[in-house]
């Protein structure tokens, strides 16, 4: 194709046909400076923390270095948005360095502001230091709560300033720029093979799907009609996994797009998420979705299904017939029921079988829309009922609620009743009191990255001080331990940070 008039790079924007991704060189920054590294990922690919120390880290992961022999590359993906589709989107302001072997592992190593692609529309590449803050926190936290993620092995500043909002007044708000490298086995999505399915290239479609089963799939062996349609049942039963942990802990991803679902079933594009704190099935943090409330909490498992609709439509070019993809999706319906059943037997202490349970979990569900009531505490504090001890319940779990409910008698009522019967299913259980606690506070955190704590490490960041970044990273990586010493931060959202949500830049 003809190139622009100023072909200053490779990195000028314009849709990318019959390719999977472009080369594009990161930009260098003004300063660039380290101010996090995840030593569990600095482990997992084989660095050290002297490693980490070095000029050539620090360059490397902020782009301002490209390793030898190495040639980073934007991949081209396209995705339903909020549930139109958008037509090409990509990686905007992702850059992936390279890939690298450890321990039989292989990680795709992507920095996350480093600069503009082909992909970055009319923005400018960037990001900037709250959203990057939160996403490396986050996705840290979430792995080591058991959820299938990305990760991320460094914080970095670019020295750079960033423009993201215009104030009042017409001053430009700058703000600090900033770079995440981000690590996962492979950033593939959902929008990926949707995009070459809408183009209709399915000779690049196949070579992307057969690349993905060769290397993420390999058990599922050759190509054939049978082996894409066992790719599409693994994504499905992988994408689910992922979904019923964000029911466990209450995450809420807030932009579940599907260039925002990861093709390996992990939690991916840590935008504008944030943590129930009251259990609230119509929650979102998303701002720009508070009318439809698409991506809130209690849909996320539907939109999971919806997502894989649009992969199943996305791989039907290659399998030509409907019947196995809509098997799929329909047992994704039915797994969906029982999985989520047992999750939730598992955070009450329920470990046997039992037909009403469903009465029994969804009352307790009842329960706590009745008024706000703080999902983590609650849980956590569930572990220590006694099960002969019914009428001691309330008093138990009472610090979950944000206002008093002393002198509510229909509350006290609802919630004396739902402990009686807990009490009663409690008996035919195993365990003895002492023993289910510990089973619970293995499935319910105590620790969580309620958005206020990021707020708050994100305004002393902005000041210079990165000592909550790291006390709050190093308190999530043993989120279901007591940390008696970390207790402060097992408290219910303070009321300066009520409504106080995400960002998403
Ligand atoms: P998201 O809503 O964050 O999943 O992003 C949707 C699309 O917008 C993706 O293609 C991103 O790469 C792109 N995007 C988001 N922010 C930027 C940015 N600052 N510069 C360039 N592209 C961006
Ligand atoms: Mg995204
Ligand atoms: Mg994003």
């Amino acid at each position: 194709k003809e190139l622009p008039a100023d072909p200053i790079s490779e990195n000028y924007i314009r849709q990318v046909e019959q390719a999977c991704f472009s080369f594009v060189t990161p930009v260098k920054t003004a300063s660039p400076q380290i101010i996090h590294v995840s030593p569990e990922m600095l482990e997992n690919l084989g660095l050290s923390q002297e490693d980490a120390q070095s000029e050539e880290f620090r360059n490397v992961f902020t782009g301002n270095e490209v390793l030898a022999n190495t040639q980073p590359y934007a991949m081209c993906y396209g995705g339903h948005q909020f549930g139109n589709w958008a037509g090409q989107l990509g990686d905007g302001r992702a850059i992936n360095l390279t890939e690298i072997v450890h321990n039989n592992k292989s990680w795709a190593i992507q920095l996350k502001g480093a600069g503009k692609t082909p992909y970055s529309r009319t923005a400018d590449g960037l990001a900037v230091l709250r959203s990057s803050i939160r996403e490396y926190l986050c996705s840290e936290a979430m792995f080591h709560l058991g959820v299938p993620t990305t990760r991320a092995l460094s914080l970095a500043l670019s020295g750079d300033e960033v423009l993201r909002d215009v104030l009042y007044n017409g001053n430009p708000a700058y703000e600090k720029g900033a770079i995440v490298s981000r690590i996962a086995p492979s950033f593939l999505r959902f929008g990926n093979y949707q995009i070459l399915a809408v183009r209709n290239d399915v000779e690049t479609l196949k070579i992307l799907v057969d690349y993905t089963i060769k290397h993420f799939y390999p058990e599922l062996g050759e190509p054939s009609k049978e082996s894409y349609l066992q790719f599409f049942r693994k994504v499905a039963e992988n994408s689910l996994e992922m979904v019923i942990h964000w029911q466990r802990v209450g995450f809420v991803h807030g932009v579940m797009n599907t260039d925002n679902m990861s093709i390996l079933g992990l939690t991916i594009d840590y935008g504008p998420y944030g943590w129930l704190e009251g259990y609230d099935y119509g929650w979102t943090p998303n701002t720009t979705d508070s009318q439809h409330k698409r991506y809130r909490y209690g849909n996320q498992p539907n939109i999971v299904l919806w997502n894989l609709y649009q992969l199943a439509n996305a791989l039907y070019p290659l399998i030509n017939e409907t019947e196995g993809l809509e098997k799929v999706l329909a047992d994704f319906g039915t797994s969906f029921e029982s999985k989520y059943l047992n999750m939730m037997r598992s955070k009450i202490g329920l470990f046997t079988e039992n037909n009403d349970d469903q009465n029994l979990i969804q009352e307790l569900e009842n329960n706590l829309h009745l008024t706000e009531t703080d999902m983590t505490i609650f849980f956590r504090n569930l572990s220590r009922f006694q099960k002969e001890n019914p009428e001691r319940g309330l008093a138990i779990i009472n610090d979950a609620f944000y206002n008093s409910i002393e002198e509510l008698p229909k509350i006290n009522e609802a919630w004396n009743k739902w402990f009686e019967k807990y009490s009663l299913r409690l008996q035919s259980e195993n365990e003895t009191d002492t023993e289910r606690a510990e089973k619970m506070n293995a499935i319910n955190p105590k620790y969580v990255l309620r958005n206020y704590m990021a707020q708050l490490a994100i305004d002393a960041a902005d000041k210079g001080d990165y000592n909550l970044i790291d006390e709050l990273f190093n308190l999530l990586k043993n989120p279901y331990s007591e940390q008696e010493n970390m207790k402060k931060w097992f408290a219910k959202r303070p009321d300066w940070a009520r409504n106080k949500v995400g960002c998403s830049m």
